[in-house]
């Protein structure tokens, strides 16, 4: 069986590694570029993404992660881990690096203006069959461009009952993207009881 590592200098990480064991995937936190080097795929948790990306920096692990990345190896970011994925960045910190590897322009906190917080529910046909996607947003970023190669998997409901901008500037905003081996969200499945989006990442990682 694969070893999913998660990377944990900041953020959600045992909430990531809980969904991951009761899948029945090998799961090891990851904080230096030995610990990289052992495993065969990377979840970069939701959190903080200035602080994390100063932390990857201190760590000396900005560069081996852009390696790896490079290299093939699947990741998957929930919401701070999708800024780090995302090889653009629009608002937030200037200067801020990312490990990259998406094909995606991410723009930070946009969903801040309305609310800083909301749960919806999401269609996400890439998903194993069952209800729509219940997803939590945290200060979310959501994927403002995406190059030719990257797939869409889910968008912000346009009829979203709980916006406080119905039909405003977030609806239909993406929230879910793939490419090729790479996975991110906007929100937090490591939160919720629904595993169908890490589910989804280990088919990815069979796959690789
Ligand atoms: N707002 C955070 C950032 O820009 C991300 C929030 C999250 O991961 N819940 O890094």
């Amino acid at each position: 069986t694969p070893v999913v590592g998660v990377l944990a200098l900041q953020g959600d990480v045992r909430e990531h590694q809980r969904v991951l064991a009761a899948l029945g995937a090998g799961t090891v936190p990851v904080r230096t570029a030995d610990e990289l080097d052992r495993v065969d795929a990377l979840v970069l948790p939701g959190g903080e993404s200035t602080t994390m990306w100063r932390l990857t920096r201190s760590f000396g692990l900005l560069e081996p992660l852009r390696r790896r990345v490079a290299a093939g190896m699947p990741a998957f970011g929930s919401c701070a881990g999708m800024i780090m994925l995302a090889d653009q960045l629009e608002g937030g910190v200037t200067g801020q690096e990312t490990v990259g590897g998406m094909d995606i322009v991410v723009r930070r906190n946009a969903f801040g203006r309305q609310v800083d917080s909301f749960e919806s529910d999401l269609d996400f046909p890439a998903l194993a069959d069952g209800p729509p996607l219940h997803a939590v947003f945290i200060r979310a970023p959501w994927v403002e461009k995406v190059g030719s190669d990257v797939e869409i998997l889910a968008r912000v409901a346009t009829d979203r009952a709980d916006s406080a901008t119905a039909g405003g500037p977030d609806a239909g905003r993406i929230v879910a993207v793939r490419h090729g081996a790479l996975l991110a969200t906007s929100f937090h499945p490591e939160l919720t009881a629904d595993a169908r989006v890490h589910a989804l990442f280990l088919d990815i990682v069979k796959e690789a």
